[in-house]
């Protein structure tokens, strides 16, 4: 979990805002990215809450909206998936850093 500790100070988040337990990278889900959008979706194994996050980079930097969402993880079988994966997003937070 190093590499994913590693963007926690970035903007990804790492612990469920309800209860506290901290994410794993499994569950972690990249369900969209383009256009400097990418969305993730994050389940918490603990309180089985579910985390929408976007987070969107642009002129003014780098800017994260995350939301509670009651979607359940089946229901993203019927939307459209990328080939993005989460190294993908990491690989982004390195760039952006560096800038
Ligand atoms: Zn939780």
């Amino acid at each position: 979990m190093s590499k994913f500790n590693q963007t926690s100070g970035i903007q990804i988040m790492t612990k469920c805002p309800m209860c506290d337990f901290k994410y794993e990278k499994k569950d972690v889900k990249i369900i969209n990215s383009k256009e400097g959008v990418v969305t993730l979706y994050l389940n918490c194994q603990n309180c089985r809450g579910s985390i929408m996050m976007l987070i969107m980079t642009g002129a003014f930097g780098i800017t994260s909206i995350s939301m509670t969402s009651d979607i359940a993880e089946d229901d993203f079988e019927n939307m459209e998936h990328g080939c993005v994966e989460y190294d993908d997003v990491l690989e982004m937070h390195k760039f952006l850093k560096n800038k």
